[in-house]
């Protein structure tokens, strides 16, 4: 696997002193491969989890032919094109029973939604359009061949891929995987994430602050958004900025996790010792990425383990979690593919204050009018320690580089957040 310098060595566009976030993405990525190991766990307990291997049907679903609706099992090649045709019919098929005998021409059966075809018929009449006089079945003109019948096979083929590895236990799959009749399900272990916060300023909930000091909300809002990933957590707590202590967390973060996350300590001004001992314990590069909020971040490798440095605002770490982290740890775990984050394109209803030479994250809300009409506005004040714009917003209003201000009712990219965060 090539080292972080060497990939950064061969990108024309790097430069860490105003990285765009794409190429920031670029070499995250190109350094991410998925954890292997897997296990085998119950098909309930697989919801949430990422398919470890593909799963090959083992038999067809459904297993025979059968009617999808109420009606006459018929013979296609019986019925007349321009005229009605009168069947007999020779009894009902039930679903969940097997119609013993076979239909010859002329003949017809009753059939239940799910029954069956009993043996000779290829096509279901609904009843609603057939005419019954005793055991004489008068069907109109104008049925096809094959109508209202479901092949066996047809949801799931024997010895097809039925789900592929990487593939996300939704509550779908938890459905097929319970249609092919399977008890358990090779899942991809659950990524190892460990996270702390760095500051002298900051005191855990159940500690008085003193003057000057501030609860430490990172580890709250860091420790949802793995949670909601599916990632085993492994909170650090608080981390004094002291270098020997900052070591001996690095340490032994890297040691316990597959990818090591810290928040606060990057910046300018404090990078300085952190840069340091991380250069010691593993390859780790400091960025200023030409994003708002989100400049500083730190990447690399500290022994196995992944590591994020992020920001410490409190919206800047939401918003790089959310554009770096998030697909990096999917990708680790072994999604395949990367699901991105749904983005498109709304009138924007508020007027946006933009500099170029940056892409923005404003936080907005998407709301439908009485038409019908989706548009988004901005949350009020966007200042990166306002975690309360995270809260009232549902999407991300991103502002490419190249934007300027955004007068209202021009069309902006949004990226939805709901039911991702
Ligand atoms: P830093 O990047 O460490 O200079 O932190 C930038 C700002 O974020 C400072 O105002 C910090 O007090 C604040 N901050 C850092 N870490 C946290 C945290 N865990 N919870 C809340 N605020 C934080
Ligand atoms: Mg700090």
């Amino acid at each position: 696997m090539s080292s972080l310098k060497q990939i950064v060595s061969c990108m024309d566009d790097y430069d860490p002193e105003a990285l765009p976030v794409e190429t920031a993405r670029r070499v995250i990525r190109s350094l991410v491969t998925p954890v292997t190991a897997s296990e085998r766990v119950a098909v309930r307990a697989s919801l949430g989890r990422v398919l470890g291997a593909d799963v090959v049907s083992t038999l067809n679903v459904p297993a025979h032919d059968n009617s999808a609706m109420d009606g006459f099992a018929v013979r296609g090649a019986d019925l007349k094109k321009d005229g009605d045709t009168v069947l007999h019919e020779i009894g009902t098929a039930f679903a969940g029973r097997v119609f013993g005998a076979a239909v010859g021409p002329g003949k017809c059966v009753r059939v239940m939604t799910g029954a069956v075809m009993p043996a000779g018929t290829d096509t279901v009449v609904i009843q609603e359009v057939v005419r019954v006089e005793g055991d004489r079945i008068v069907v109109p003109p104008g049925q096809k061949t094959g109508q209202n019948r479901r092949l066996a096979g047809e949801d799931l083929a024997v010895g097809r891929i039925a789900l592929p590895a990487g593939r996300l236990v939704r509550p779908a799959e938890l459905g097929l995987l319970a249609s092919l009749g399977l008890a358990e399900v090779t899942v991809r272990r659950r990524l190892r994430v460990a996270f702390f916060s760095t500051g002298d300023e900051l005191v855990s909930i159940g500690t008085q602050p003193q003057e000057g000091q501030i609860f430490d909300s990172n580890r709250y809002t860091i420790h949802g958004m793995l949670t909601r990933l599916g990632c085993e957590v492994i909170d650090m707590g608080v981390v004094r900025d002291d270098p020997k202590l900052l070591e001996k967390a690095f340490h032994d973060a890297a040691a316990a996790a597959d990818v090591v996350i810290t928040s606060g300590g990057v910046s300018v001004g404090e990078a300085d010792f952190v840069k340091d001992l991380l250069n010691k314990l593993g390859e780790v590069v400091f960025w200023k990425i030409a994003m708002k909020p989100g400049r500083p971040l730190a990447y690399g490798k500290i022994g196995h383990a992944h590591f994020f440095g992020l920001p410490g605002n409190p919206v800047s770490v939401m918003v790089t979690f959310y554009q770096f982290v998030r697909d990096a740890l999917l990708a680790l775990s072994g999604r395949d593919p990367v699901p991105q984050l749904p983005t498109f394109k709304v009138p924007c209803t508020s007027s946006l204050k933009k500099a170029p030479g940056r892409t923005e994250f404003q936080r907005g809300i998407l709301s439908q009018d009485a038409s019908g009409n989706w548009s988004v506005r901005v949350t009020g004040e966007q200042g990166s320690g306002i975690l309360r714009s995270m809260s009232e917003a549902n999407c991300f209003i991103i502002l490419p580089t190249e934007q300027g201000n955004v007068v209202p009712g021009a069309l902006v990219d949004v990226q939805v957040l709901e039911g991702v965060v």
